[in-house]
């Protein structure tokens, strides 16, 4: 073969639904010399990652972990190990995310019980409560807090308390809101939460932070069948995270774990207040520009990640080519739709590091600069103005 040439990815500003900008300060600790993966010293960083996922999470969950593998390892998780043959499950599915549980409750031989909701919108807690009572004992209920596929944010208020009052537990995917708007473990009485690093945290991917609480744990312990996953096996996987034992179980992936200690350093400075505060801020510009563009967002209004931002294509406008051109001569990654969505929408993710004035004017720029070159009329300069004056207001 002809020799491969040296490596040198062209710079892109990633504002698609992840993996979004890594910090500079993640890269350099990622080129740090390895430890061994029982070295005293690395068992020590692990420490510090537990202690930091604590923080993040919002929770005092002794079994707080990061999974190795990207966000769905984590989804897989948190479901295999939790759910037995013959149980059920019930998952609510509003969009790709909420789908892929549904499709891991079957692998696991538990019964579906799927509450769809139209892809945007949010599920009632009331129809939660009426599938808890009319689907005889139930395990678990699953449910996305952050839907990447639509930019919708499940509202989590009294979720937890409403399960465990049917003797189910709540497992919470929060891959896209870990790190970008407000996850609470403990205050949702969550049993399983997990997330990924690609996304508010600002890492690459390759980790999945995992927590479960107690009551978990028990239901872990009290399995009747194995794990149907021997690599995602919580219970041999706490041995080697568990202070004090530290049993082999897989070599973790060292790199990922310095830098996801780095990202969540990153995040606990800021402060998870502040940094909630400006991924708001910056969606909130982002939106004002985009409806000079008639773009109308896609998520329920009131429940709008910041995030991650979904707005509809204007009528008329073929979506996939303006994409590409946005990649390829501004250099900015913005995501299509998926699924019923593919087609109709641009999903703009503005996650951790990437959460940026500069990033919003940017984006801004590139969509009216391609727009009106696909002949839209576009007022070039509108759209950011429009930020400007959303940044004005907010002070
Ligand atoms: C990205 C994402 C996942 C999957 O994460 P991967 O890192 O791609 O495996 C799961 N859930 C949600 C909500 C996501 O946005």
């Amino acid at each position: 073969m002809a020799p491969v040439s040296e490596l040198n990815p062209p710079a892109r500003l990633l504002l698609g639904p992840g993996p979004s900008p890594v910090h500079p300060r993640v890269l350099r600790a990622m080129s740090t010399p390895l430890l061994g993966h029982l070295d005293p010293d690395f068992l020590g960083i692990m420490n510090d990652v537990q202690a930091q996922l604590r923080e993040a999470f919002g929770t005092k969950n002794p079994f707080t972990i990061a999974i190795s593998g990207t966000g769905s390892a984590g989804m897989e998780a948190a479901l295999v190990n939790l759910l037995e043959p013959g149980d059920t499950a019930i998952v609510c599915v509003a969009g790709v995310f909420g789908s892929r549980m549904a499709d891991i409750v079957g692998r696991c031989g538990a019964k579906l019980v799927k509450l769809e909701t139209p892809w945007g919108q949010v599920t009632d807690l009331a129809r939660i409560e009426e599938a808890l009572k009319t689907s005889g004992p139930v395990k678990v209920v699953a449910v996305v807090h952050a839907e990447t596929s639509t930019g919708a944010q499940q509202p989590m208020e009294g979720l937890g308390k409403l399960c465990h009052k049917h003797g189910a537990l709540l497992v919470v995917d929060t891959v896209t809101s870990l790190g970008g708007v407000p996850v609470e473990v403990d205050a949702w009485e969550a049993d399983g939460v997990y997330s990924g690093t690609q996304k508010c945290l600002s890492c690459p991917p390759g980790l999945a932070p995992l927590t479960f609480s107690p009551r978990a744990l028990d239901v872990i312990k009290a399995r009747k069948t194995k794990c149907l996953s021997w690599y995602l096996d919580c219970s041999m996987i706490a041995d080697y995270w568990a202070d004090g034992k530290r049993a082999y179980h897989h070599t973790a992936p060292i790199t990922m774990v310095y830098a996801i200690r780095e990202a969540l350093r990153i995040v606990l400075e800021e402060g998870l207040p502040a940094r909630f505060a400006r991924h708001r801020r910056h969606s909130a510009a982002l939106m004002a520009g985009l409806a000079t563009l008639g773009c109308a967002p896609q998520a329920q209004e009131g429940h709008r990640l910041p995030s991650l931002n979904c707005i509809q294509v204007p009528a008329g406008v073929e979506e996939a080519p303006i994409r590409k051109k946005i990649l390829l001569e501004n250099g900015i990654e913005i995501g299509g739709g998926l699924g019923p969505l593919a087609g109709k929408v641009w999903r703009i993710g503005l996650m951790g590091y990437g959460s940026s004035q500069e990033n919003v004017l940017a984006v801004l720029a590139a969509l009216e600069q391609q727009l009106q070159k696909a002949g839209r009329p576009v007022k070039l300069g509108a759209a950011g103005a429009a930020a400007l004056t959303s940044y004005a207001a907010a002070g």
